[in-house]
Formats: structure tokens, C-alpha cells, sequence
């Protein structure tokens, strides 16, 4: 399984969360060995992407510099800087500042409750992330939708959602091929998307109201998307792979949540069936650019 896991979370120096391993970076270093893995690219977990910080010292900056901390003396672990979508000039500021290792590209909420990827406001983030040829991790961030409280819902279903909606948006505000500098990544498969696309499809072919003119039809649009592979279900993952494209499916674990894949290798998961030279692991290095 040589490659990286581009999906996995620790929390930065000094923050405590209540699952124990996303405090212990020798967990995840550990992991990476016993899956023979040639490392893994972490973020943050979304409890954290909102925070009190200060005008002096915003609070990306400080998750930033916690995380940082943590990963920069592990061979083995690099990260994707956190950049909030609602503070574009913080966005910029983190973007010039984290070019370097341990550093290998950003992460993003996939929507806030006041914010979509369409939003005009976000044009020089792109700009910035389009110039540096980035590698922009989109990952859910919580769903404002308040009928989701029950059956950790806001999880199972808005998730999926919140990765849809952030997809639709690349897509339809021509965001996706107007900055092909940008490498997309979406989280959890893509979310809802590879099952919805078909039906953006057929509502850009009819023309259907608020639909703008776009460069490139959303199945077509579609493939300029990257993907992790967290799906738990090998039906969806074959749909991901159709719609997003076999070189375009990374590895992802979701390390250390519950709701991630505890053991990518094993044969209960959901690599379980597919071709043996499918290596997402492999995908991602090459992605990234990684040894
Ligand atoms: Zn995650």
C-alpha cells in the first residue's frame, strides 16, 4: 500500500478534543508504519474551524501554527493548512505563509452558514491558490440545517450535502475550470456528488432557470475533481471511481473518527473487490507530488 492517505486529522499543539488520538501524532505515525504507508497529510478537524482569535493573531493562524508544530518533526506526516472561507484576508495571509513543509496544500470548509464557494468575495483566494498551483482539500465543515439534530444526521446526511453543494458550486459559477491551477479534492467521496451529477446534467442541457452558460458540461466538468476514497460501501466507490475517474480517487482513512475507515488494507473494507492494481495510496503521492 506505498502512497499517503491524504485524509486524516490531528489537533494542532495546545487544543484538546475528546478523541484522545487526533492529541497523539505518534498514533498516527504508528499507524502510517503498520500500514506500510509512506505517510499521511493531516488537517483539522472542523470542531476547530471556529475559534475566537484576535485581529493580531486570527485564529487560522494560531490552528496553523498549533498544527505545524505538531507535524513538522514527523517524516512521515505533512498538512493541509486551514483557510476560512468567511475571512478572505486572513485566507490570503495563510495561503502566502504556508508554502513550505510541512505544508503540502490547504483545507477548506465546504460551505459556512453564511458562505458557498460561489461567493464573488472569494475571487482572489482563488486567485492565490490558482497562481501557486494548490492542492485545495474540501472538507464538510457542520451543517446549519436544523431538522438534522436527530440520528446524527448532520453528519450522515448533511455531510454528503455540505461536499454536494460545495461540488455544485465549483461547477456551476465555472470556478472549477476558470482557475485549473487549483487542485479540488473532495472529502467522503465526493459526498452526495457522483450520485447528483447526472441530474446537474440534465438541468444545464434543459436550460433550467439560474443555470448560467458554463464551459464544459457538469459530467465533463465533473472529472477535473479529485476525490478521497472514504465511502464505506464498495458500490459507491465504484460509482466514484466511474464519475471522478480511476487516477483520480486518493486515499483517505478519516483517521482518527469513528466514522472513518479504521483499517484500509483489511479485507472487510471497502477496497474489498476491486482490481488489485487500483492503488489510491499510490494516486496520492502521485497527486501531491510526494515521494
Ligand atoms: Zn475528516
Amino acid at each position: 500500500l506505498a502512497g499517503w492517505d491524504i485524509h486524516s486529522h490531528l489537533a494542532p499543539a495546545g487544543a484538546s478534543l475528546p478523541i484522545e488520538d487526533l492529541n497523539r501524532p505518534q498514533a498516527l505515525v504508528q499507524r502510517v508504519e503498520t500500514l506500510r504507508l509512506d505517510g499521511a497529510i493531516v488537517s483539522i478537524p472542523p470542531p476547530l474551524y471556529d475559534g475566537s482569535g484576535s485581529e493580531r493573531r486570527p485564529w487560522a493562524t494560531e490552528v496553523n501554527d498549533g498544527l505545524e508544530q505538531v507535524i513538522s518533526d514527523e517524516p512521515t506526516l505533512r498538512g493541509f493548512a486551514y483557510l476560512p472561507i468567511d475571512k478572505v484576508e486572513v485566507s490570503l495571509a495563510e495561503i502566502s505563509r504556508r508554502e513550505r513543509a510541512p505544508w503540502v496544500g490547504f483545507t477548506i470548509a465546504a460551505a459556512t452558514a453564511s458562505r458557498t464557494l460561489d461567493d464573488p468575495e472569494l475571487e482572489p483566494v482563488w486567485q492565490a491558490l490558482d497562481d501557486r498551483n494548490a492542492f485545495v482539500f474540501v472538507h464538510p465543515g457542520a451543517s446549519p440545517d436544523s431538522r438534522l439534530h436527530r440520528f446524527y444526521l448532520e453528519n450522515l446526511l448533511g455531510n454528503p450535502t455540505e461536499i454536494a453543494l460545495a461540488a455544485a458550486c465549483l461547477i456551476f459559477a465555472g470556478i472549477l475550470l476558470r482557475y485549473p491551477g487549483i487542485t479540488f479534492c473532495l472529502a467522503h467521496g465526493g459526498g452526495a456528488t457522483p450520485g447528483l451529477v447526472g441530474r446537474w446534467e440534465q438541468g444545464w442541457r434543459t436550460a433550467r432557470p439560474g443555470i448560467p452558460e458554463l464551459a464544459a458540461a457538469p459530467l465533463d466538468a465533473v472529472r477535473f475533481f479529485y476525490a478521497d476514497s472514504v465511502v464505506h460501501d464498495p458500490r459507491a466507490l465504484e460509482l466514484a471511481i466511474q464519475v471522478f475517474g480511476e487516477e483520480r480517487i486518493l486515499l483517505g482513512t478519516d483517521w482518527p473518527f469513528p466514522m472513518g475507515i479504521a483499517e484500509p488494507t483489511a479485507p472487510s473494507t471497502v477496497l474489498e473487490g476491486l482490481e488489485p492494481e487500483l492503488s489510491f495510496a499510490a494516486n496520492a503521492s502521485q497527486c501531491l507530488q510526494l515521494a
